[in-house]
């Protein structure tokens, strides 16, 4: 009897990022990360929070390889990337790579029009992908019909939204796995984070992993699948958003709620002194 061939397997999802105690110094004296580990599964989304200061930026710096920029190094630790160590690799060679950066405040080539701010993104392309890979626009254009509308303006032009969305778009043109994504909501009207979020699920139900820093936690933790708090440069919770958010240390601190005193279910003040917030929380 002849067996039938097995059907072919789609390919495995790609994109899964592995952190593991990573240690991170600034010149001799800042150690901003110390030992951090962190996942995010292929395709998955983790939000990373904490309060100022307490390392999210420099933990996608590391990850991106743009620490030397800022005068930053791995002390200890790796980042791999399906397998594949990204730790001390250039940054044009972890964008080639498939992880693709948007940096916060947006950073769109002002005098540029959006349309070649888009055509800038794919020179993040390796010279081969480049040769091969479907060209983005149909897909950047159709999360953003107005990037479109808008292709032959001045970048500088566009509202704030509108250049997080050409921000979004560029990094699209460069075909990532995995998208670092610091604080996209900043200085955004309500409406226009609700978009934002929208196109995030969007991203996300294509295919590419987000790792989301953002001082919303609210809106983090309502996108994410799992997230990790930062505290100091050391993670101090991580779990699944769900869990997360019905966390009393994330609710006191993050999601600005006062704690319930359980004997009276009078809401108390916070115990000890002033709570810890984020200080650019909008929420
Ligand atoms: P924020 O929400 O304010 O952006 P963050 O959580 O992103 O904060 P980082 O910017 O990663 O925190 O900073 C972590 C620590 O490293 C802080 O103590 C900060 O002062 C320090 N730090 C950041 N960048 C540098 C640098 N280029 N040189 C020296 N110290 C730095």
């Amino acid at each position: 009897m002849n067996a039938s061939p097995a059907p072919p397997q789609p390919p495995p999802p790609s994109g899964a990022l592995e952190i593991d105690d990573l240690t991170v110094v600034y010149g001799r004296s800042v150690r901003a990360l110390d030992g951090v580990s962190l996942r995010v599964p292929a395709g998955g989304i983790v939000a990373l929070l904490g309060a100022n200061g307490a390392g999210k930026s420099t933990l996608l710096r590391a990850v991106s390889g743009t620490l030397p920029l800022h005068s930053g190094a791995v002390e200890r630790g790796s980042v791999v990337l399906d397998g594949t160590p990204l730790t001390g690799r250039h940054a044009a060679d972890v964008v080639a790579a498939g992880v693709v950066q948007v940096p916060e405040g947006r950073r769109v080539f002002a005098s540029l029009s959006v349309e070649e701010n888009l055509k800038a993104g794919r020179l993040g392309l390796s010279r081969r992908r480049r040769g091969d890979a479907p060209d983005a626009f149909p897909q950047v254009f159709s999360l953003f019909p107005i990037l479109a509308e808008r292709r032959r303006q001045a970048a500088g032009l566009l509202s704030g939204g509108e250049q997080q969305m050409l921000a979004l778009g560029r990094a699209l043109m460069a075909r990532p796995r995995l998208l670092l994504l610091d604080e996209p909501s900043l200085g955004l009207a309500p409406q226009m984070v609700e978009q934002i979020a929208g196109i995030v699920r969007r991203i996300h139900e294509q295919g590419v992993g987000v790792l989301l820093v953002e001082q919303n936690a609210a809106l983090a933790l309502e996108l994410a699948d799992d997230a990790y708090v930062l505290e100091v440069g050391r993670v101090r919770l991580s779990g699944s958003a769900d869990e997360l958010s019905r966390s009393d240390e994330v609710r006191r601190l993050y999601l600005g709620e006062r704690p319930v005193d359980e004997a009276s279910e009078a809401v108390t003040e916070p115990v000890a002194g002033a709570p810890r917030t984020l200080s650019r929380w909008a929420g």
